[in-house]
Protein backbone atom coordinates (compact mmCIF):
# COMPACT_ATOMS: atom_id res chain seq x y z
CA UNK A 1 0.00 0.00 0.00
CA UNK A 2 1.53 3.40 -0.51
CA UNK A 3 0.69 6.54 1.17
CA UNK A 4 -0.06 9.86 -0.39
CA UNK A 5 -1.99 12.45 1.98
CA UNK A 6 -3.41 15.99 0.68
CA UNK A 7 -5.61 16.32 3.41
CA UNK A 8 -6.78 15.03 7.00
CA UNK A 9 -5.46 14.96 10.19
CA UNK A 10 -1.70 13.87 9.96
CA UNK A 11 -0.23 10.28 11.84
CA UNK A 12 0.29 10.88 15.57
CA UNK A 13 3.06 8.36 15.75
CA UNK A 14 6.43 9.28 15.78
CA UNK A 15 8.24 8.51 12.67
CA UNK A 16 11.88 7.56 12.55
CA UNK A 17 13.05 10.00 10.12
CA UNK A 18 10.75 13.15 9.07
CA UNK A 19 12.28 15.09 5.84
CA UNK A 20 10.62 18.68 5.10
CA UNK A 21 10.39 19.84 1.75
CA UNK A 22 9.48 17.54 -1.61
CA UNK A 23 11.45 19.14 -3.71
CA UNK A 24 14.68 17.09 -5.89
CA UNK A 25 16.69 17.13 -2.74
CA UNK A 26 14.30 16.02 -0.35
CA UNK A 27 12.68 13.27 -2.54
CA UNK A 28 16.31 11.87 -3.43
CA UNK A 29 16.88 11.74 0.69
CA UNK A 30 13.46 10.31 0.97
CA UNK A 31 14.42 7.62 -1.61
CA UNK A 32 18.11 6.99 -0.23
CA UNK A 33 16.05 6.21 3.03
CA UNK A 34 13.72 3.82 1.46
CA UNK A 35 17.03 1.76 1.17
CA UNK A 36 16.07 0.56 4.46
CA UNK A 37 12.89 -0.73 4.88
CA UNK A 38 12.85 -0.86 8.82
CA UNK A 39 12.80 2.90 9.31
CA UNK A 40 9.59 4.60 9.12
CA UNK A 41 9.96 8.18 6.90
CA UNK A 42 7.92 10.62 6.06
CA UNK A 43 8.27 13.42 3.31
CA UNK A 44 6.30 16.70 4.35
CA UNK A 45 5.48 19.53 2.05
CA UNK A 46 3.57 22.65 1.97
CA UNK A 47 2.74 22.69 -1.60
CA UNK A 48 0.18 19.98 -3.36
CA UNK A 49 2.68 18.14 -5.24
CA UNK A 50 6.91 17.20 -5.53
CA UNK A 51 9.29 19.38 -7.11
CA UNK A 52 7.09 22.59 -6.72
CA UNK A 53 9.54 25.27 -5.86
CA UNK A 54 13.29 25.85 -7.26
CA UNK A 55 13.02 22.22 -8.44
CA UNK A 56 10.18 22.86 -10.97
CA UNK A 57 12.12 26.09 -12.31
CA UNK A 58 16.08 25.59 -13.46
CA UNK A 59 18.23 25.22 -16.68
CA UNK A 60 18.13 21.40 -16.30
CA UNK A 61 21.84 21.10 -16.74
CA UNK A 62 23.10 17.83 -15.95
CA UNK A 63 26.75 19.83 -14.73
CA UNK A 64 30.24 17.73 -14.34
CA UNK A 65 31.37 20.23 -11.63
CA UNK A 66 34.29 21.22 -13.42
CA UNK A 67 34.29 24.95 -12.69
CA UNK A 68 33.26 23.92 -9.19
CA UNK A 69 35.44 25.76 -6.62
CA UNK A 70 38.06 22.62 -5.88
CA UNK A 71 37.68 20.98 -2.50
CA UNK A 72 34.52 21.91 -1.67
CA UNK A 73 31.52 19.95 -0.53
CA UNK A 74 29.13 21.21 -3.72
CA UNK A 75 32.38 20.24 -5.88
CA UNK A 76 32.71 17.01 -4.51
CA UNK A 77 28.61 16.12 -4.16
CA UNK A 78 27.99 17.69 -7.41
CA UNK A 79 30.95 15.41 -9.36
CA UNK A 80 29.56 12.52 -7.59
CA UNK A 81 26.17 13.10 -7.88
CA UNK A 82 26.51 13.58 -11.41
CA UNK A 83 27.82 10.09 -12.39
CA UNK A 84 25.26 8.46 -10.21
CA UNK A 85 22.12 10.27 -11.97
CA UNK A 86 23.36 9.59 -15.05
CA UNK A 87 23.27 6.08 -14.13
CA UNK A 88 20.26 6.51 -12.28
CA UNK A 89 18.39 8.31 -15.37
CA UNK A 90 19.16 5.31 -17.70
CA UNK A 91 17.67 3.08 -15.45
CA UNK A 92 14.89 4.65 -14.77
CA UNK A 93 14.11 6.18 -18.60
CA UNK A 94 14.87 9.69 -17.29
CA UNK A 95 15.54 11.77 -20.98
CA UNK A 96 19.30 12.71 -21.00
CA UNK A 97 20.53 14.50 -23.95
CA UNK A 98 24.64 14.22 -23.81
CA UNK A 99 24.95 17.94 -25.96
CA UNK A 100 28.04 19.05 -24.06
CA UNK A 101 29.16 22.73 -23.22
CA UNK A 102 31.25 25.35 -25.26
CA UNK A 103 32.07 28.15 -22.81
CA UNK A 104 32.44 30.83 -25.66
CA UNK A 105 35.07 33.52 -25.28
CA UNK A 106 34.12 37.43 -26.76
CA UNK A 107 37.16 39.27 -26.13
CA UNK A 108 40.65 38.83 -25.48
CA UNK A 109 40.54 38.61 -21.60
CA UNK A 110 37.37 36.07 -21.86
CA UNK A 111 40.23 34.13 -24.17
CA UNK A 112 43.21 34.24 -21.85
CA UNK A 113 40.81 32.85 -18.95
CA UNK A 114 40.27 29.55 -21.02
CA UNK A 115 43.48 27.59 -20.21
CA UNK A 116 42.80 28.58 -16.49
CA UNK A 117 39.38 27.26 -16.42
CA UNK A 118 40.78 24.06 -18.36
CA UNK A 119 43.01 23.83 -15.00
CA UNK A 120 40.60 24.38 -12.50
CA UNK A 121 38.26 21.53 -14.44
CA UNK A 122 41.24 19.39 -14.01
CA UNK A 123 41.88 20.07 -10.31
CA UNK A 124 37.91 19.14 -9.90
CA UNK A 125 39.04 15.99 -11.58
CA UNK A 126 37.69 16.62 -14.60
CA UNK A 127 40.12 16.00 -17.70
CA UNK A 128 38.08 16.40 -20.98
CA UNK A 129 37.89 19.98 -22.06
CA UNK A 130 39.59 21.03 -24.77
CA UNK A 131 40.44 24.66 -26.07
CA UNK A 132 38.93 25.31 -29.61
CA UNK A 133 39.95 27.81 -31.75
CA UNK A 134 37.37 29.93 -33.91
CA UNK A 135 36.97 27.75 -37.07
CA UNK A 136 36.47 24.80 -34.78
CA UNK A 137 34.01 26.63 -32.99
CA UNK A 138 32.03 27.67 -35.75
CA UNK A 139 32.06 24.41 -37.28
CA UNK A 140 30.41 23.57 -34.23
CA UNK A 141 28.02 26.17 -33.87
CA UNK A 142 27.30 27.47 -37.29
CA UNK A 143 24.80 29.92 -35.82
CA UNK A 144 26.44 31.35 -33.33
CA UNK A 145 27.03 35.26 -33.38
CA UNK A 146 29.75 37.26 -35.22
CA UNK A 147 33.29 37.45 -33.10
CA UNK A 148 33.37 34.47 -30.84
CA UNK A 149 37.05 33.80 -30.71
CA UNK A 150 37.21 30.95 -29.24
CA UNK A 151 35.91 28.24 -26.79
CA UNK A 152 36.15 25.65 -23.54
CA UNK A 153 34.55 22.53 -24.84
CA UNK A 154 33.24 20.52 -21.64
CA UNK A 155 31.97 17.34 -23.72
CA UNK A 156 30.52 15.62 -20.54
CA UNK A 157 27.71 18.26 -19.25
CA UNK A 158 24.47 16.73 -20.45
CA UNK A 159 20.77 18.13 -20.47
CA UNK A 160 18.19 16.34 -18.23
CA UNK A 161 14.03 16.15 -17.60
CA UNK A 162 14.19 17.73 -14.26
CA UNK A 163 10.75 17.30 -13.30
CA UNK A 164 10.96 13.12 -14.14
CA UNK A 165 13.79 13.40 -12.32
CA UNK A 166 11.94 14.42 -8.96
CA UNK A 167 9.09 12.25 -9.95
CA UNK A 168 11.28 9.76 -10.00
CA UNK A 169 12.70 9.47 -6.57
CA UNK A 170 9.38 10.39 -4.84
CA UNK A 171 7.86 7.43 -6.40
CA UNK A 172 10.29 5.19 -6.22
CA UNK A 173 10.40 6.31 -2.29
CA UNK A 174 6.34 6.33 -1.77
CA UNK A 175 6.28 2.45 -3.27
CA UNK A 176 8.67 1.82 -0.37
CA UNK A 177 7.01 3.08 2.23
CA UNK A 178 7.87 6.18 2.55
CA UNK A 179 4.47 8.61 3.36
CA UNK A 180 4.19 11.05 1.49
CA UNK A 181 2.42 14.39 3.41
CA UNK A 182 1.26 17.25 0.68
CA UNK A 183 -0.53 20.95 1.40
CA UNK A 184 1.12 20.46 5.00
CA UNK A 185 3.31 23.42 6.06
CA UNK A 186 5.83 22.90 8.88
CA UNK A 187 4.91 26.38 10.78
CA UNK A 188 7.00 25.53 13.75
CA UNK A 189 9.25 23.16 15.14
CA UNK A 190 10.19 22.34 18.64
CA UNK A 191 12.18 19.56 19.68
CA UNK A 192 11.74 17.94 23.38
CA UNK A 193 12.26 14.88 24.84
CA UNK A 194 14.36 13.23 22.37
CA UNK A 195 11.01 13.93 19.39
CA UNK A 196 10.82 16.55 17.18
CA UNK A 197 7.64 18.47 16.85
CA UNK A 198 6.05 20.11 13.25
CA UNK A 199 3.49 21.77 13.52
CA UNK A 200 1.33 22.08 10.36
CA UNK A 201 -2.20 23.14 9.52
CA UNK A 202 -3.48 19.61 9.42
CA UNK A 203 -2.00 18.52 12.98
CA UNK A 204 1.51 17.80 14.70
CA UNK A 205 4.09 15.22 13.04
CA UNK A 206 6.63 13.71 15.55
CA UNK A 207 9.60 12.41 14.21
CA UNK A 208 13.01 11.31 16.13
CA UNK A 209 15.11 12.81 13.53
CA UNK A 210 14.71 15.75 11.25
CA UNK A 211 15.70 16.39 7.86
CA UNK A 212 15.47 20.21 7.03
CA UNK A 213 15.31 20.41 3.36
CA UNK A 214 12.96 23.02 3.11
CA UNK A 215 15.25 24.84 0.06
CA UNK A 216 14.35 28.48 -0.02
CA UNK A 217 13.08 28.67 4.00
CA UNK A 218 15.57 25.95 5.27
CA UNK A 219 17.05 28.95 7.37
CA UNK A 220 13.59 29.77 8.72
CA UNK A 221 13.15 25.97 9.64
CA UNK A 222 16.64 26.24 11.11
CA UNK A 223 16.08 29.29 13.44
CA UNK A 224 12.97 27.77 14.74
CA UNK A 225 15.69 25.08 16.13
CA UNK A 226 18.29 27.41 17.78
CA UNK A 227 20.34 27.85 15.01
CA UNK A 228 21.61 30.94 13.40
CA UNK A 229 24.41 29.52 10.70
CA UNK A 230 23.05 30.72 7.61
CA UNK A 231 20.62 33.32 5.38
CA UNK A 232 18.65 32.68 2.81
CA UNK A 233 18.70 35.49 -0.48
CA UNK A 234 16.49 34.13 -3.60
CA UNK A 235 18.56 35.01 -6.34
CA UNK A 236 16.33 35.13 -9.40
CA UNK A 237 17.16 33.68 -12.57
CA UNK A 238 14.12 34.32 -14.76
CA UNK A 239 14.38 32.12 -18.30
CA UNK A 240 12.87 32.21 -21.91
CA UNK A 241 11.23 29.54 -23.78
CA UNK A 242 11.98 29.30 -27.51
CA UNK A 243 9.71 26.85 -29.30
CA UNK A 244 10.57 23.54 -30.94
CA UNK A 245 11.11 24.76 -34.22
CA UNK A 246 14.57 26.92 -32.36
CA UNK A 247 16.16 23.51 -31.82
CA UNK A 248 18.21 23.04 -34.97
CA UNK A 249 19.79 26.26 -34.29
CA UNK A 250 21.79 25.36 -31.46
CA UNK A 251 23.94 21.76 -30.83
CA UNK A 252 25.40 22.39 -27.43
CA UNK A 253 25.07 24.06 -24.61
CA UNK A 254 26.43 27.24 -24.69
CA UNK A 255 28.20 28.88 -21.83
CA UNK A 256 29.80 32.36 -21.18
CA UNK A 257 33.17 32.68 -19.54
CA UNK A 258 32.28 32.73 -16.13
CA UNK A 259 32.47 35.78 -13.99
CA UNK A 260 32.45 36.86 -9.73
CA UNK A 261 28.78 37.37 -10.43
CA UNK A 262 28.14 33.74 -11.44
CA UNK A 263 27.42 31.52 -14.20
CA UNK A 264 26.01 34.00 -16.40
CA UNK A 265 23.26 33.68 -19.01
CA UNK A 266 23.74 30.77 -21.24
CA UNK A 267 21.58 29.20 -24.34
CA UNK A 268 21.05 25.45 -24.08
CA UNK A 269 18.65 22.80 -26.05
CA UNK A 270 16.13 20.69 -23.77
CA UNK A 271 15.29 17.38 -23.37
CA UNK A 272 11.47 18.75 -24.82
CA UNK A 273 13.45 19.82 -27.76
CA UNK A 274 13.01 23.41 -26.82
CA UNK A 275 15.97 26.21 -25.98
CA UNK A 276 16.24 28.31 -23.13
CA UNK A 277 17.82 31.43 -23.03
CA UNK A 278 18.95 32.69 -19.28
CA UNK A 279 18.69 32.76 -15.95
CA UNK A 280 19.12 36.13 -14.91
CA UNK A 281 20.88 36.39 -11.47
CA UNK A 282 18.57 39.26 -9.27
CA UNK A 283 19.33 38.77 -5.53
CA UNK A 284 15.72 39.86 -3.62
CA UNK A 285 14.44 39.77 -0.32
CA UNK A 286 11.11 38.21 -1.61
CA UNK A 287 10.68 34.05 -1.59
CA UNK A 288 7.84 34.19 -3.21
CA UNK A 289 9.00 36.61 -6.73
CA UNK A 290 9.05 33.78 -9.41
CA UNK A 291 7.74 36.28 -11.69
CA UNK A 292 9.12 37.67 -15.08
CA UNK A 293 9.76 41.17 -15.46
CA UNK A 294 9.75 43.40 -18.96
CA UNK A 295 13.41 44.47 -17.56
CA UNK A 296 14.57 41.13 -16.61
CA UNK A 297 13.54 39.34 -20.20
CA UNK A 298 14.83 42.54 -22.07
CA UNK A 299 17.87 42.35 -20.98
CA UNK A 300 18.14 38.80 -22.27
CA UNK A 301 17.38 39.00 -25.16
CA UNK A 302 19.80 41.55 -25.39
CA UNK A 303 22.54 38.91 -24.69
CA UNK A 304 20.72 36.31 -26.61
CA UNK A 305 20.73 38.21 -29.96
CA UNK A 306 24.80 38.33 -28.90
CA UNK A 307 24.86 34.48 -28.74
CA UNK A 308 22.74 33.31 -31.12
CA UNK A 309 21.36 35.83 -32.90
CA UNK A 310 18.49 33.80 -35.51
CA UNK A 311 16.94 32.49 -31.62
CA UNK A 312 15.62 36.00 -31.07
CA UNK A 313 13.41 35.75 -34.84
CA UNK A 314 11.80 32.31 -32.76
CA UNK A 315 8.87 32.00 -31.51
CA UNK A 316 8.81 32.24 -27.41
CA UNK A 317 6.20 29.79 -26.08
CA UNK A 318 7.41 30.61 -22.54
CA UNK A 319 8.93 32.41 -20.07
CA UNK A 320 9.88 31.84 -16.31
CA UNK A 321 11.87 32.67 -13.12
CA UNK A 322 12.90 29.95 -10.27
CA UNK A 323 14.69 31.17 -7.15
CA UNK A 324 18.04 30.20 -5.97
CA UNK A 325 19.04 29.50 -2.44
CA UNK A 326 21.95 31.29 -2.26
CA UNK A 327 23.29 32.24 1.15
CA UNK A 328 26.42 34.58 2.15
CA UNK A 329 28.21 31.32 1.67
CA UNK A 330 30.57 30.01 -0.84
CA UNK A 331 29.38 26.21 -0.10
CA UNK A 332 26.61 24.32 0.55
CA UNK A 333 25.20 24.37 4.13
CA UNK A 334 24.89 20.70 4.90
CA UNK A 335 24.95 20.42 8.76
CA UNK A 336 24.04 17.70 11.31
CA UNK A 337 23.29 18.93 14.94
CA UNK A 338 23.61 15.56 16.49
CA UNK A 339 22.38 16.43 20.34
CA UNK A 340 19.25 17.37 18.08
CA UNK A 341 18.57 14.57 15.88
CA UNK A 342 18.81 16.60 12.79
CA UNK A 343 20.43 17.03 9.81
CA UNK A 344 19.89 20.69 7.92
CA UNK A 345 20.43 20.87 4.49
CA UNK A 346 20.75 24.31 3.24
CA UNK A 347 22.33 26.48 0.72
CA UNK A 348 22.08 24.21 -1.60
CA UNK A 349 22.28 27.06 -5.15
CA UNK A 350 23.12 26.29 -8.55
CA UNK A 351 23.31 22.86 -8.61
CA UNK A 352 21.34 20.70 -6.20
CA UNK A 353 19.68 18.67 -9.04
CA UNK A 354 22.77 17.33 -10.26
CA UNK A 355 24.22 16.38 -6.89
CA UNK A 356 20.61 15.27 -5.32
CA UNK A 357 21.58 11.61 -5.08
CA UNK A 358 25.35 12.36 -3.47
CA UNK A 359 23.69 14.75 -1.12
CA UNK A 360 21.05 12.71 -0.21
CA UNK A 361 24.01 9.35 0.44
CA UNK A 362 26.03 12.12 2.60
CA UNK A 363 22.68 13.06 4.27
CA UNK A 364 21.91 9.47 5.27
CA UNK A 365 25.48 9.18 6.36
CA UNK A 366 25.35 11.94 8.47
CA UNK A 367 21.36 10.95 9.94
CA UNK A 368 24.02 7.86 11.16
CA UNK A 369 26.18 9.92 12.59
CA UNK A 370 22.91 11.30 14.61
CA UNK A 371 23.13 7.75 16.13
CA UNK A 372 20.11 6.83 14.10
CA UNK A 373 20.29 2.93 13.57
CA UNK A 374 19.33 2.55 9.60
CA UNK A 375 18.86 -1.21 10.17
CA UNK A 376 19.22 -3.57 7.17
CA UNK A 377 19.52 -2.19 3.62
CA UNK A 378 17.59 -3.56 0.68
CA UNK A 379 17.30 -0.97 -2.43
CA UNK A 380 13.98 -0.22 -3.66
CA UNK A 381 12.14 -1.76 -6.54
CA UNK A 382 13.52 0.45 -9.84
CA UNK A 383 11.00 3.03 -11.21
CA UNK A 384 10.34 3.55 -15.34
CA UNK A 385 9.32 6.53 -15.52
CA UNK A 386 7.52 7.59 -18.70
CA UNK A 387 9.72 9.38 -21.39
CA UNK A 388 9.08 13.00 -22.09
CA UNK A 389 12.27 13.56 -23.82
CA UNK A 390 12.58 13.72 -27.99
CA UNK A 391 15.46 11.74 -28.78
CA UNK A 392 12.68 8.04 -27.93
CA UNK A 393 10.13 7.68 -29.73
CA UNK A 394 6.56 9.07 -28.47
CA UNK A 395 3.94 6.41 -27.42
CA UNK A 396 1.98 7.43 -30.62
CA UNK A 397 4.86 6.65 -32.55
CA UNK A 398 5.23 3.29 -31.66
CA UNK A 399 2.84 0.71 -33.16
CA UNK A 400 3.60 -1.97 -30.66
CA UNK A 401 2.08 0.30 -27.98
CA UNK A 402 -0.79 1.90 -30.37
CA UNK A 403 -1.97 -1.68 -31.36
CA UNK A 404 -1.48 -3.07 -27.48
CA UNK A 405 -3.67 -0.12 -26.53
CA UNK A 406 -5.11 2.52 -28.86
CA UNK A 407 -5.45 5.16 -26.41
CA UNK A 408 -1.97 5.62 -26.99
CA UNK A 409 -2.47 6.62 -30.55
CA UNK A 410 -5.07 9.38 -29.38
CA UNK A 411 -3.17 12.67 -29.26
CA UNK A 412 -4.98 15.22 -27.47
CA UNK A 413 -2.28 18.09 -26.77
CA UNK A 414 -1.21 18.29 -30.65
CA UNK A 415 1.61 20.77 -30.28
CA UNK A 416 3.43 18.33 -28.02
CA UNK A 417 2.23 14.92 -29.15
CA UNK A 418 0.87 13.91 -26.06
CA UNK A 419 -2.00 11.40 -26.41
CA UNK A 420 -4.74 10.20 -24.15
CA UNK A 421 -2.99 6.85 -22.90
CA UNK A 422 -0.56 9.03 -21.02
CA UNK A 423 -2.74 11.49 -19.33
CA UNK A 424 -4.70 8.62 -18.29
CA UNK A 425 -1.40 7.10 -17.09
CA UNK A 426 -0.35 10.36 -15.23
CA UNK A 427 -3.99 10.35 -13.62
CA UNK A 428 -3.54 6.80 -12.44
CA UNK A 429 0.29 7.34 -11.12
CA UNK A 430 1.51 6.85 -7.67
CA UNK A 431 1.72 10.63 -7.25
CA UNK A 432 -1.27 12.09 -9.34
CA UNK A 433 -1.06 15.64 -10.42
CA UNK A 434 -3.77 17.97 -8.46
CA UNK A 435 -4.04 20.00 -11.10
CA UNK A 436 -3.19 20.77 -14.75
CA UNK A 437 0.44 21.84 -14.18
CA UNK A 438 1.30 19.11 -12.24
CA UNK A 439 -0.27 16.95 -15.51
CA UNK A 440 2.42 19.61 -17.81
CA UNK A 441 5.13 18.59 -15.72
CA UNK A 442 4.40 14.65 -16.32
CA UNK A 443 3.04 14.31 -19.57
CA UNK A 444 4.12 18.15 -21.49
CA UNK A 445 0.73 18.52 -22.45
CA UNK A 446 -0.47 21.92 -22.33
CA UNK A 447 3.35 23.13 -22.91
CA UNK A 448 3.62 23.33 -26.17
CA UNK A 449 3.37 26.18 -28.53
CA UNK A 450 -0.27 26.88 -28.31
CA UNK A 451 -0.08 26.54 -24.52
CA UNK A 452 -3.47 25.09 -23.77
CA UNK A 453 -5.66 27.14 -26.19
CA UNK A 454 -6.64 23.89 -28.21
CA UNK A 455 -6.14 21.36 -25.55
CA UNK A 456 -7.16 23.25 -22.66
CA UNK A 457 -10.24 22.16 -21.88
CA UNK A 458 -10.10 18.60 -23.14
CA UNK A 459 -7.40 18.23 -20.59
CA UNK A 460 -9.49 19.68 -17.89
CA UNK A 461 -12.56 17.36 -18.41
CA UNK A 462 -10.22 13.89 -18.23
CA UNK A 463 -8.67 15.54 -15.06
CA UNK A 464 -11.85 16.05 -13.77
CA UNK A 465 -13.45 13.01 -14.75
CA UNK A 466 -10.45 10.76 -12.97
CA UNK A 467 -10.84 12.75 -9.62
CA UNK A 468 -14.59 11.89 -9.76
C1 LIG B 1 17.43 29.65 -12.49
C2 LIG B 1 18.00 28.40 -11.89
C3 LIG B 1 18.80 27.58 -12.66
C4 LIG B 1 19.32 26.40 -12.13
N1 LIG B 1 19.98 25.55 -12.95
C5 LIG B 1 20.40 24.35 -12.47
C6 LIG B 1 21.00 23.42 -13.34
O1 LIG B 1 21.10 23.66 -14.55
N2 LIG B 1 21.46 22.26 -12.82
C7 LIG B 1 21.37 21.97 -11.50
O2 LIG B 1 21.85 20.91 -11.09
N3 LIG B 1 20.75 22.82 -10.65
C8 LIG B 1 20.26 24.00 -11.11
N4 LIG B 1 19.63 24.88 -10.28
C9 LIG B 1 19.56 24.57 -8.85
C10 LIG B 1 18.50 23.56 -8.50
O3 LIG B 1 17.27 23.82 -9.16
C11 LIG B 1 18.31 23.61 -6.99
O4 LIG B 1 19.56 23.46 -6.36
C12 LIG B 1 17.38 22.53 -6.48
O5 LIG B 1 16.16 22.54 -7.19
C13 LIG B 1 17.12 22.73 -5.01
O6 LIG B 1 16.23 21.73 -4.59
P1 LIG B 1 15.67 21.74 -3.12
O7 LIG B 1 14.95 20.46 -2.96
O8 LIG B 1 16.78 22.06 -2.17
O9 LIG B 1 14.72 23.00 -3.05
P2 LIG B 1 13.20 23.19 -3.55
O10 LIG B 1 12.96 22.60 -4.87
O11 LIG B 1 12.88 24.64 -3.42
O12 LIG B 1 12.38 22.34 -2.50
C14 LIG B 1 12.15 22.78 -1.18
C15 LIG B 1 10.72 22.41 -0.84
O13 LIG B 1 10.50 22.69 0.52
C16 LIG B 1 9.15 23.09 0.67
N5 LIG B 1 9.05 23.82 1.93
C17 LIG B 1 9.66 24.97 2.28
N6 LIG B 1 9.32 25.31 3.53
C18 LIG B 1 8.49 24.35 3.98
C19 LIG B 1 7.79 24.16 5.21
N7 LIG B 1 7.92 25.03 6.22
N8 LIG B 1 6.99 23.07 5.33
C20 LIG B 1 6.87 22.18 4.32
N9 LIG B 1 7.52 22.33 3.13
C21 LIG B 1 8.32 23.39 2.98
C22 LIG B 1 8.92 23.96 -0.56
O14 LIG B 1 7.54 24.09 -0.86
C23 LIG B 1 9.69 23.21 -1.63
O15 LIG B 1 8.87 22.32 -2.36
C24 LIG B 1 19.10 26.07 -10.77
C25 LIG B 1 18.29 26.90 -9.99
C26 LIG B 1 17.74 28.05 -10.55
C27 LIG B 1 16.84 28.90 -9.73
Amino acid sequence: MTTVTVSGALPEDPYDVVIVGAGVVGCAIARRLAHHPELRVALVEARDDVGQGTSKANTAILHTGFDAVPGSLEARLVRTGSRELAAYAAESGIPVEPVGALLVAWDEEQLAALPRLAEKAARNEYHDTRVLGPADLYAREPHLGPGALGALHVPGESVICPWTTTLAYATQAVRAGVHLHLEAPVAHAGHHDGVHHLTTPRGTVRARRLVNAAGLHADTLDRQLGHDDFTVTPRRGQLIVHDTFARALVRHILLPVPTALGKGVLVAPTVHGNVLLGPTAEDLDDKGATESTAEGLHRLREQGRRILPALLEEEVTAVYAGLRAATEHDDYRITAHPGQGCVTVGGIRSTGLTASLAIAEHVTGLLAGTGLDLGPQRPPEPVRMPSLGETCPRPHQRPDLVAADPEYGVLVCHCERVSRGEIRDALASTIPPRGLDGLRRRTRARAGRCQGFHCGAALRELFEEARR
